[in-house]
């Protein structure tokens, strides 16, 4: 027969800390909460190792007195929550008592405290849950928490951690995600020595102290594509920052979503989220801060240790809320631009504008309807005319250009339209493609750097990513926590301060996610994004340079699409034009 034993204490907590620590992020985590739950007006934050080495937490809160220093180490102790009923209607952060005795098992912990008023403060030193020292501390108001060598004595749990890297940008989340719910909070994050950010409560209301603190923690390029939304229904109220329809990202790294302020991860928050793009989300996606306010009552945070999903007991209306919100709100925005985009002259010039582009049969589009108003699909590429097969073999006959940005060109009996962008777009990717291939890029270095703002976590990913970047041509070097510097670029690409800080700020997004995606498909992200941003030649194209961007494209291997799919050009056929005359024969 087997023999049944008690677990010692000293497993039990183990056990325990596992649940509620997965990584160094989460001590954070509990550490920042149970300073903003004893109502702390600043925080700072110091970070040595990844998290590995020290978690320091600082607050000015309402403090301990011995007696609640020794309880806060004991299991299930908590000053938040009497009765299992307090668990539905609780508005603080944690209730479950745990975090402290958890960190305090898998870690070397001192913690000193103050309660305001008090002469003597007083500090308790231990490690893997067992006291080693009780001794008086300075009177300074407040709470300090230190977590050393976090999963000292779990060797299998410290095996677990990623890289340094993704430790780190996980703690820095951790502290972004609590300064954006807590604008009433000051936070100071240090990492190794260095400030990575610091954030104070700023005179003005609230949205002050939000735009200030989303642009420092989005970085400036990602803040200025954000658009205010706010919304309300009986018993909810969203509120936040998304990115318009004209300023989505590749990944979804940038999306923070609160419900009572509060982090959470939330499927259907996302989804509702992505529905309130309806089709301007074109495959790409927002960033957004955004704050949901619901009666506590309404859902429940609390099932999982970890406290970031949640349950809501009325998912149908928060979701209308929601997408609705963010819909309404970017239709207005969207309404007024286009509005404005035509009083200033309509310089932006579409395909589907030209008159009798479209097949004269086709059903007019509906101007209210979804569709026509903004259409951020790539205009006009459901329907382009079919592409002679042949045009590389005719002779091209160049006929001017239209718009600064179409190429015309006499082919066959025809009329050949290129987008020029389109094209040089597509001749350039090949020609850089080709040349990292066969391990030859020509690199050019820069005689004054370039610079790019990043959002720390970007910044994380770029440093991560710095060495392969060379390989692709690309010399990146750091200047301060939050500059990258570009010294020396691929010779095929020439680009602006502007679009060089886009370039960079894109692809730290980009490369962050698929870390183990295959060569190729990292090669031909840097390429796309590369030849979008590099300048291209002049919008005025003189004859010869025409001739010659067609001579590239009919190289190319794919001449008909540039690099993001969009066609680089369609065909007007001559029986096409006949019919527009009403002629019956094409000539
Ligand atoms: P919980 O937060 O769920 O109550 P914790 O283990 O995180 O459980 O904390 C235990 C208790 O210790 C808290 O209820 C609170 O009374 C006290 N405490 C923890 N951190 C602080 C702090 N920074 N300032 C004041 N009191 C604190
Ligand atoms: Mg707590």
């Amino acid at each position: 027969m087997p023999e049944i034993k008690v677990l010692s204490e000293e497993v039990i907590s183990k056990i325990a800390a596992g649940e509620v620590i997965e990584r160094p992020a989460s001590v954070l985590k509990e550490l920042i909460e149970n300073s903003l739950d004893a109502g702390a007006s600043r925080i700072e934050i110091e970070i040595k190792r990844a998290g590995r080495g020290l978690i320091r937490v600082h607050d000015d809160g309402r403090g301990m007195d011995r007696e609640d220093l020794r309880l806060s180490l004991s299991r299930h102790a908590t000053s938040k929550l009497n009765s299992f009923e307090d668990i539905y209607s609780l508005a603080t952060f944690g209730f479950r008592g745990e975090a402290l005795y958890s960190i305090f098992a898998v870690s070397r912990l001192k913690m000193s405290s103050c309660p305001a008023g008090s002469e003597f403060g007083f500090a308790i030193e231990g490690e893997g849950g067992r006291v080693t020292a009780e001794i008086p501390a300075p009177p300074v108001k407040g709470t300090t928490i230190e977590a050393a060598d976090l999963f000292f004595n779990t060797p299998a749990r410290a095996k677990f951690m990623k890289s340094d890297a993704a430790e780190r940008a996980h703690l820095i989340k951790t502290v972004e995600e609590a300064a954006l719910a807590n604008l009433g909070t000051a936070f100071r994050l240090v990492i190794d020595g260095s400030e990575m950010f610091s954030l104070p409560v700023l005179p003005g209301g609230m949205w002050e102290n939000l735009k200030s603190r989303a642009s420092v923690i989005f970085g400036k390029s990602i803040y200025a594509g954000l658009a205010r939304v706010e919304g309300k229904t009986s018993g909810m109220a969203v509120y936040g920052f998304v990115s318009r329809p004209d300023a989505l990202a590749a990944t979804r790294v940038n999306q923070h979503f609160f419900v009572n302020r509060r982090p959470v991860g939330s499927a259907l928050l996302k989804q509702a989220l992505y529905r309130g793009y309806g089709h301007m989300l074109t495959g790409r996606h927002p960033a957004c801060a955004l704050f949901v306010e619901l009666d506590p009552g309404a859902f429940d945070a609390n099932m999982h240790p970890q406290k970031r999903d949640v349950k809501f007991s009325s998912e149908n209306e928060i979701f209308k809320t929601i997408s609705g919100t963010v819909y309404e709100e970017l239709l207005k925005k969207q309404t007024a631009a286009v509005e404005l985009g035509t009083k200033a002259g309509g310089s932006k010039f579409a395909v589907s504008d030209v008159p009798g582009y479209r097949e004269p049969q086709a059903p007019p589009q509906p101007a209210a309807e979804t569709g026509g108003l903004f259409d951020f699909s790539p205009a006009g590429a459901e329907a382009p005319g079919p592409v002679p097969s042949d045009w590389r073999g005719q002779d091209l006959s160049y006929l001017g250009q239209l718009a600064k940005s179409y190429l015309l060109f006499e082919c066959g009996a025809g009329l050949l339209v290129v987008d020029q962008h389109a094209a040089q777009e597509r001749v350039l990717f090949e020609k850089y493609l080709e040349e990292f291939s066969t391990g030859v890029i020509k690199v050019q270095p820069l005689l004054v750097p370039l610079e790019a703002e990043l959002s720390r976590s970007q910044m994380e990913t770029a440093l991560k990513w710095r060495d392969w970047m060379k390989t692709a041509g690309f010399e990146i070097d750091q200047r301060g926590p939050s500059v990258a510097l570009l010294r020396a670029a691929p010779a095929l690409f020439y680009f602006t301060q502007n679009a060089f800080s886009e370039f960079l700020g894109y692809l730290s997004e980009v490369l962050g996610e698929p870390e183990k995606a295959a060569e190729d498909v990292k090669k031909n992200i840097i390429a796309t994004m590369a030849c979008k941003k590099s300048i291209k030649a002049h919008d005025f194209v003189k004859p010869q340079e025409a001739l010659r961007l067609m001579e590239d494209l009919k190289k190319a291997k794919d001449g008909h699409h540039c690099p993001h799919g969009r066609p680089t050009l369609f065909f007007l056929s001559a029986a096409d034009i006949a019919r527009r005359f009403q002629r019956s024969s094409a000539v």
